[in-house]
């Protein structure tokens, strides 16, 4: 590249100099012509000169009576001749543009006219007529002879080598000019080129090295520590709830934080260490010169401690949380690529769990990350082919002591893994593209289980069912639940569906329209896992949600921390005078139950009444339910509803 950028260079300079030569060389031959041109010129007058002379000696000789008066005659038409050449001919065109010259000749001229009879009426010997017409020619003699003068070496010939002169000054002045033009030209191509290849290896809102710059200083980082046998860490960051800030508060909002974050990473770093922002909100270090992999922990610790704090951001105040992820040179590879592929695997590790700021690499996630392929893989044939099953969770209405809805959860059992939790699940589809092929799977076979209860005249309960991100922004989740109840004769108000904070914060925008368009079709909707997320009180005014299912953390939590009781009064006061039902998940003991009670809490759901259970077990539970119970929330009789369905 640089050899490239050297042989251009010296491809402009070499023009530049063959231009100069070129330029000189028509400037030279233009000071030819003009000087060839001068001496024409100067050839005419001196014939013009030569034959006045021999005039003037043939008129000396006559009036001696030395020559007859025919060589008189004859040089004195030669004379006339060369005067109408002076006057009239081509190449004298430059002569007689000198007016000086001009003057004379036509003087010259009415001179001859006037003696023109006197001289062929001459006699021999020095007559009065000879007296005349000498003194009338003798001063013609001088200017004549200047004028030849000048023009052959005189002050015409003498302007012209001045031009010429002029020419060789002209030619170092032009060949100075471009001398300097192309020494500015090579600064400037120089300047450029060191500014095009910061750019190109700086990132160009934080000013921190990117990507590009990061892995050449990584390789070159390894190499060095190959020849000190030294250790070095890389770590990876990426920003937690930076995808909120930038929605909520628009970019302009998320480039200062950004920024702040890179300011931040900056000021921690040591000479020989290296801070990058490898894209979006994801930054990495090189950390040089450590003992062990303790001082990566401790500066993992650090950054994490000073990037969680508050910034003022516009008149927001605005919170980001750093996942990191650690690997450790020469222990978990010596590969440079590999170095940053286990630290960002490391990183989504820490920022899968909630309690993890940063995670060294383990091997095993390597594996990790070939279990989700495999998952992947699998997952599209066992929703294709209905491997999938769902059990139900009951939720308990306190005042009447019966079950009023169940929860919908997802359960896989595969054949290498065995069973497969919901959560990882869910996040596979995610990050496969086939969420939506998930969530209407489960829509369909929640209802169509409704279906089938009602037909077995049970009492009909809701159906609550969960969605997740993909498919509630990318999804046409109004769309698909209409289509799936009418499909099995179910009414909007028989489901619940449940999102989460974090799933109403993908498209902030959007949302209550989605919620809305469900709202329109009767159907209840619930904020799932209310507390963990990262939605603000004004997000929660804006969606038009009837129920919040309070995470089960807060009632597992309960008496290990002081404001906890405080805590869970609080958000249910909350959503009770937001006129929300509230549901809290995680009742697993009599104390759980007996504090909800006490909080005045309406609903529960959690393994104290019921494990999530397959669909007998919940059809056994519901026919347990005594009829007054059912009449008192007025319930059909099971006959009476069997109707209901089947007229559907
Ligand atoms: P979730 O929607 O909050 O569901 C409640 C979770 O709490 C369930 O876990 C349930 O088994 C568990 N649970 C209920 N009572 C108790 C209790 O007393 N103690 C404890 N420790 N846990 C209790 P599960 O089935 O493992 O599901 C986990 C999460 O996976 C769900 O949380 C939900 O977010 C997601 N999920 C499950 N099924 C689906 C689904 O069909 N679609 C989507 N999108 N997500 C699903
Ligand atoms: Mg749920
Ligand atoms: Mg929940």
């Amino acid at each position: 590249m640089r050899r490239t950028r050297f042989v251009l260079l010296m491809l402009v300079v070499l023009t530049f100099a063959a231009s100069a030569v070129v330029a000189f060389h028509r400037h030279k031959q233009t000071a030819d012509i003009l000087a060839v041109s001068d001496k024409t010129s100067a050839w005419t007058l001196i014939s013009l000169e030569t034959e006045y002379l021999k005039f003037i000696q043939a008129l000396q000789r006559y009036a001696l009576e030395e020559g007859g008066s025919d060589p008189l005659r004859q040089r004195f038409e030669i004379l006339w001749s060369r005067i109408d050449v002076a006057l009239e001919g081509k190449e004298s065109t430059m002569l007689r543009q000198n007016p000086d010259v001009r003057r004379l000749v036509d003087a010259m001229r009415v001179a001859l006219a006037e003696l023109e009879g006197m001289v062929f009426a001459l006699e021999p010997g020095k007559t009065p007529a000879y007296e005349r017409i000498r003194d009338r020619l003798e001063p013609f003699a001088l200017p004549l002879r200047q004028a030849v003068g000048s023009h052959f070496r005189g002050r015409e010939a003498y302007a012209n080598r001045d031009a010429a002169d002029e020419v060789h000054q002209e030619f170092g002045v032009y060949l100075f000019g471009l001398f300097l033009s192309g020494m500015a030209m090579i600064v400037f191509l120089l300047l450029e080129s060191r500014k095009s290849r910061r750019q190109a290896l700086h990132d160009s809102l934080t000013d921190l090295p990117n990507r590009l710059h990061f892995s050449s200083h990584l390789k070159a980082t390894l190499q060095q520590a190959e020849c000190e046998s030294s250790i070095f860490a890389v770590h990876v960051i990426d920003l937690d709830g930076f995808k909120e800030v930038n929605d909520t508060l628009g970019h302009a909002a998320g480039d200062v934080l950004l920024k702040h974050v890179a300011d931040v990473l900056s000021q921690d770093m040591r000479a020989n260490d290296l801070v990058a922002r490898l894209g979006g909100d994801e930054f990495a270090i090189i950390q040089t010169g450590i003992q062990s992999a303790d001082c990566a922990a401790k500066l993992a610790q650090r950054i994490s401690e000073s990037i969680g704090h508050e910034v003022d951001v516009f008149g927001n105040s605005c919170m980001v949380a750093a996942s990191i992820g650690i690997s450790i040179y020469p222990q978990d590879t010596e590969n440079p690529t590999q170095l940053l592929i286990n630290a960002d695997m490391a990183m989504y590790r820490a920022k899968a769990s909630r309690n993890l700021n940063f995670c060294f690499f383990e091997p095993q996630m390597n594996s990790a990350i070939l279990r989700r392929k495999a998952l992947a893989d699998d997952l599209r044939y066992a929703i294709s082919n209905d491997e999938l099953t769902l059990v139900y969770q009951p939720v308990i209405d306190l005042n009447s002591n019966r079950i009023v809805s169940v929860e919908a959860l997802l359960r896989w059992q595969h054949d290498l893994y065995g069973e497969i939790s919901p959560l990882e699940l869910v996040s596979v589809a995610e990050m496969y593209g086939q969420s939506i092929a998930l969530n209407e799977w489960v829509l369909e076979q929640a209802c169509a289980q409704m279906k089938r209860w009602r037909q077995s005249c049970l009492p009909p309960i809701q159906m609550a069912v969960n969605i997740s991100p993909g498919m509630y922004a990318r999804g046409q989740l109004v769309e698909s639940v209409t289509r799936i109840l009418q499909r099995n004769g179910l009414r909007g108000e028989d489901l619940i569906i449940e999102v989460t904070e974090d799933t109403t914060m993908r498209d902030i925008d959007a949302s209550p329209e989605i919620l809305q368009g469900l709202r329109a079709q009767g159907i209840e909707l619930a904020l799932d896992d209310f507390g963990t997320g990262y939605s603000s009180l004004s997000h929660l005014k804006q969606l038009p949600v009837q129920r919040l299912k309070i995470d089960k953390s807060f009632v597992q939590d309960l008496g290990q921390a002081p404001h906890d009781t405080q805590f869970i009064h609080t958000i249910i006061q909350l959503g009770q005078s937001l006129g929300m039902k509230i549901v809290v998940e995680g009742v697993e003991t009599v104390e759980n139950l007996g504090q909800m009670r006490s909080h005045s809490c309406e609903m529960v759901q959690g393994y104290y009444f019921c494990r999530p259970s397959g669909p007998e077990e919940i059809a056994r539970r519901l026919a347990q339910q005594s009829p007054e119970e059912r009449g008192a929330v007025g319930l059909c009789e099971p006959e009476e509803h069997c109707a209901l369905v089947s007229e559907r």
